[in-house]
């Protein structure tokens, strides 16, 4: 049976069902009763938070761009450091 996930759109409250195909989907939130819509998750993608995060290190251009961001700012504080020191 299938699990489906569901999100209120009122107060935010995420959870999940396992419904038959059969079955009549969720509509109301079961905290507030709020309207809810259904939260497609792909088979497979089990880290649903973090999944940004994977795409973005898959694309080789987001990589470059994220290692050029980071270089530059080890250096900065290093120096900074040094002059600290000498005043
Ligand atoms: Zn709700």
């Amino acid at each position: 049976m299938p699990i489906y996930e569901y999100r209120c759109e009122r107060c935010d409250h995420t959870f999940e069902v396992i419904q038959k195909f059969s079955d009549e989907p969720i509509e109301q939130c079961v905290v507030c009763g709020g309207p809810v819509s259904k939260v497609l998750s792909p088979p497979g993608l089990l880290f649903k938070g973090t999944g940004w995060y994977v795409t973005d290190y898959a694309n080789p251009e987001r990589k470059k761009a994220l290692e050029a961001e980071k270089s530059p700012a080890g250096d900065g504080k290093g120096k900074s450091k040094q002059e600290a020191k000498g005043t």
